[in-house]
């Protein structure tokens, strides 16, 4: 299968799994799929976007920048870790960072974004499972972390963001991308000031289905579009 058949089908099972939702969640009724990129070459991505990606998603600054040089303008997405040494970098490039997890991260991105101009917006990382492997702030720092954010001029909160542990059955991480749904509809309800509530980023090739029938707007998809990664 081509990556044009294959993002198709991915589009496919995001809208049969967005109709097996039993009401419309508080994200929405539309999906937006993001192609996951990283370990793949630009002549790849070049065939995403001729198929009509909305949207890239790369974990690396870096291997984001360089490909982006060899492509017509997109939109990019951070969705890996941010290390404060890269935000000068990254805040030009990325329409939305998937990553965002500490207060010291968030000023920074603050003070690139105000010196060049821009309102970076961004989601929080949460570490629902409390894997150890995993960054993200935890469930019980969002609120802290978001009422910071919403005090900053240059940074806009758009919404939240997970990885759920690696499970053989994609159903066993219903209950991490339940807990996420309920920490974002309680951050609306809280309609903190110079927000955009809008992005429920969760679910990966192995999981996207369960985590749009869980209310997931944005879902980060690389192998099921691109096939396995070239290290
Ligand atoms: C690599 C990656 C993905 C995509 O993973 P697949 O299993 O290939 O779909 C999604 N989100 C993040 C944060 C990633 O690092």
């Amino acid at each position: 299968m081509s990556i044009a058949d294959n993002l198709a089908a991915v589009r496919h099972n995001v809208e049969l799994a967005a109709s097996r939702r039993r009401e419309v969640p508080v994200t929405g009724p539309l999906v937006k799929v993001v192609a996951v990129t990283k370990n793949h070459t630009a002549a790849e991505v070049q065939e995403a976007l001729a198929a009509g990606a909305a949207a890239l998603g790369e974990n690396r600054v870096q291997e984001a920048t360089a490909k982006a040089t060899l492509l017509p303008p997109a939109e990019w997405h951070l969705i890996g870790h941010l290390q404060s040494n890269k935000v000068r970098q990254a805040v030009p490039l990325f329409t939305l960072i998937h990553s965002l997890d500490s207060e010291r991260l968030a000023l920074e991105v603050e003070r690139v974004a105000a010196r060049t101009g821009k309102r970076q917006d961004v989601l929080i990382q949460v570490n629902v499972a409390g894997e150890d492997t995993k960054s993200g702030v935890a469930p019980d720092g969002v609120a802290e972390l978001a009422r910071l954010v919403s005090g900053l001029k240059h940074v806009r909160l758009c919404g939240l963001m997970t990885m759920a542990p690696f499970y053989a059955a994609a159903e066993d991480a219903r209950p991490v991308f339940r807990e996420l749904y309920a920490l974002f509809a309680a951050l609306k309800a809280a309609a903190l000031p110079n927000t955009a509530l809008e992005w429920l980023s969760m679910g990966m090739t192995n999981d996207y289905q369960v985590a749009v029938e869980e209310g997931a707007n944005l879902v980060r998809v690389g192998t099921a579009i691109f096939g396995p990664r070239h290290y």
